[in-house]
């Protein structure tokens, strides 16, 4: 990215509001609670729990419609659009709020590789929240929720694992426990962002593994963004062999649009 185009530059002005906020406290973090706080996004007054001004709320940008299979924007919402029809993913739904583009592409890209673990904070919340509120987002019975695992190595680096914080999140709002038991990550993988579309899909082959506990359950494979697809569908298809019953994939942002 360019240093001086809008994005960089709205990065660091988010970098800069939510130094100023502390709504999250996570476990590595000795953080207060302390009100007033700004808003995560312009750092503008609140004068509520909130962690977004309503204006910075109202411009994040939603998937209105979507394809219920794979969470694709479609004109007009559908059970399946025409690349599910043709190919089923190995899921059997996707619910995903918005679109990953700015401020939440921005959001998320901090929250990940630049530690701002106070965006998990804003992040989950909107996620858990979406899964409660929207009658179209709502989850049927689920078990468990399992998040994408991180190869060790990857998680040696990073310290902690962005999907496991975002599974944390919403199980503490939904009451369904994280599983960290169900699968792992058996090989590390090239970052899918930087294969191009049919790279994809061999790069993320035999990924992960899967436990025979997994078998009768229903699950929700949570991360932060979905991109083509194609690791939450490797990491669905050996849940399934493993024998979980439905499987849902639950995530913040939706992208390779
Ligand atoms: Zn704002
Ligand atoms: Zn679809």
């Amino acid at each position: 990215m360019a240093r001086g185009d809008p994005l960089h530059k709205s990065a660091g002005i988010i970098g800069m509001a939510v130094g100023a906020v502390k709504f999250y406290i996570h476990p590595k973090l000795t953080v207060s609670r302390a009100a007033p706080a700004a808003c995560g996004l312009c750092g503008a007054r609140l004068h509520d729990a909130a962690d977004l001004c309503p204006g910075c709320e109202l411009d994040l940008p939603r998937i209105e419609n979507a394809c219920a299979r794979c969470a694709i924007p479609l004109p007009v919402a559908a059970e399946s659009c025409a690349r599910c029809t043709r190919r089923a993913p190995a899921f059997d739904r996707c619910r995903v709020p918005y679109l990953y583009r700015f401020p939440v592409d921005a959001m998320i890209r901090r929250y990940k590789f630049h530690q701002a673990l106070e965006l998990g904070g804003v992040l989950g919340g909107r996620l858990a929240a979406f899964l409660i509120r929207e009658p179209e987002a709502r989850p049927r019975r689920i078990d468990a929720l399992v998040p994408v695992p991180l190869h060790v190595t990857r998680l040696r680096e990073r310290g902690y694992n962005q999907a496991a914080e975002l599974a944390g999140m919403v199980s503490a709002r939904l009451g369904t426990p994280v599983r960290h038991d169900l699968c792992a990550r058996t090989r590390p993988t090239e970052s899918q962002a930087r294969l191009p579309a049919a790279a994809r899909a061999k790069n993320m082959r035999g990924a992960f593994t899967a436990s025979p506990a997994a078998a009768g359950l229903r699950l929700a494979i949570v991360d932060d963004v979905v991109t083509s697809g194609e690791t939450v569908n490797s990491l669905a298809k050996a849940l399934r062999r493993a024998g979980a019953d439905y499987l849902e994939v639950w995530a913040l942002a939706r992208a390779g649009l």
